[in-house]
């Protein structure tokens, strides 16, 4: 059955680029009633950490892409790495390499001088006669032949091993380098689809002879193509946000960065919205781009509006909850989440827009927006204020429709048209001009906080 698996290392966060790369194998597994594995790559000690390690498994969870096994971490495999090169020392398939640094070095420069590729000459290959100083473990990579990959992503790639350097598997130190690490979870995971960024396609043919001297069944490969920014540099923080985490602290909802991401570079038909499900059945990486995609936010901020529009006004309550909490406001100190939701959802097109224009239903505001005060605080509006705490104190159940009468009554009363009257109630209530519709945003701050804020208005 399919294996697939995420391989992060822990040198940062998660990456969106690398998302998109989690996705689609965690939908490729999905699809086909595979498993999808986690696993941390944290062999460089120097650049990876907990907290990188805490901030990628975070991510994942807040985008819901659940493993099935792992998170496997490979600094807790070293021994089964030596076991592998001690085994392909054994066969004859790796040798020690002595040369120093500095001999590397020369030989480099004069690779560069006659305009030749750099690449190890397999001086030590055949055996060294006086074996002295640090030694290194080389692949034997095979001199004759070709490698022949069928990316399903890229199509057929063919790649000669004469143009293929002998590789380190393991430095002086004896601890494993990236391509030995990798081949060998590979192989011990049963992984059959490595799906990856395609910045790994020039490993792909070491790591298949690799595994071929170790006699292990060759995966799959897909390599997805790069994210680019606007400009066509490669995604990176200089172009806004790249972290998933940061995703969600500017408001969006995971669902909708999974849908922008899987649409970034595939397509079925035109179709804009794909839930989780119509995704696990309807995507394809034989269909994904062979170039890289460019990044849009626009698309990506529709996309969100789209779905907190049409999502479970519960379920968008909860991510709105924890807006709420990032910004201090407990949300039990007002209405239903949910039904802010309904209220504001047309309105809002991010989390954080929908949290900062809905603090006043929990919370005391301290200041008028200037424009709006300037606007609708002109002379005479304390009566019409006065008015309408009267026309309200007098009102029965506080709901909707009757709330609707009373500013439409009070309007006919006072002479004055709907909006003379909507607009200022609305300031004092909100503490700015832009709200739900008025009944709405009055049935939802309830009888208490309204009445006490219009008489607060009246000076
Ligand atoms: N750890 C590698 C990276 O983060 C990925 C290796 C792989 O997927 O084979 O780039």
């Amino acid at each position: 059955s399919i294996r697939t698996r995420f391989a992060p290392s822990p040198t940062g966060y998660l990456h969106v680029g690398g998302a998109r790369t989690a996705l689609f194998s965690w939908l490729y597994a999905r699809k086909h009633g595979g498993k999808f594995i986690l696993r941390i790559e944290d062999t460089d000690l120097e650049r990876s950490s907990q907290e990188s390690v805490n901030a990628i498994l975070e991510g994942m969870t807040w985008l819901g892409l659940e493993y099935d096994e792992g998170p496997f971490y490979q600094t807790h495999r070293f021994d089964r790495y030596k076991e592998v090169i001690q085994q392909l020392l054994a066969q004859g398939d790796a040798y020690y390499c002595y040369c120093s640094r500095e001999e590397l070095e020369v030989l480099r420069e004069q690779q560069m001088a006659n305009k030749e590729k750099p690449r190890y000459n397999g001086k030590c290959r055949h055996g060294v006669e006086n074996p002295q100083g640090e030694r290194v473990v080389r692949f034997k990579n095979p001199e004759q032949g070709e490698v022949i990959i069928d990316d399903l992503v890229k199509g057929r790639i063919v790649v000669a091993n004469k143009e293929l350097d002998d590789l380190i598997i393991a430095r002086s130190d004896g601890t494993p380098t990236y391509n030995l690490t990798v081949v060998v979870d590979d192989m011990d995971m049963g992984v059959t689809h490595v799906i990856r960024g395609d910045d790994h396609v020039n490993n792909t043919p070491r790591q298949i002879n690799i595994l071929k001297a170790l006699g292990a069944q060759l995966p799959v490969y897909a390599h997805v193509p790069m994210i680019l920014g606007s400009d066509g540099a490669r995604l990176s923080k200089r172009h806004g946000a790249v972290s998933v985490m940061q995703y969600r602290n500017d408001g969006y909802l995971p669902e909708a960065l999974l849908n922008y991401l899987v649409r970034l570079g595939w397509s079925h038909g035109d179709q804009e919205l794909f839930s989780l499900e119509e995704m696990v059945a309807l995507f394809e990486l034989e269909k994904v781009n062979v170039s890289a995609s460019t990044f849009n936010t626009e698309k990506l901020i529709w996309l969100n509006h789209q779905y907190i529009m049409s999502s479970d006004p519960a379920h968008v309550a909860r991510h709105l909850a924890w807006h709420m909490g990032e910004r201090g406001i407990d949300p039990t100190s007002g209405p239903a989440l949910a039904d802010v939701v309904k209220a504001q959802r047309e309105r809002c097109k991010t989390l954080v827009d929908m949290a900062a224009e809905s603090e006043y239903f929990y919370k005391e505001f301290n200041a008028y927006e200037e424009k709006a005060a300037k606007k609708n605080f002109k002379a005479g509006v304390d009566d019409i204020l006065q008015h309408l705490l009267v026309q309200f104190s007098a009102i029965g159940e506080w709901e909707a429709s009757g709330l609707h009468q009373v500013v439409l009554d009070s309007a006919e009363q006072l002479q004055l048209n709907l909006g003379k009257v909507a607009q200022p109630l609305r300031v004092a209530v909100c503490g700015s001009g832009v709200s739900p519709a008025i009944d709405l945003t009055l049935a939802l701050l309830g009888r208490e906080k309204t009445l006490h804020r219009i008489e607060r208005a009246i000076s």
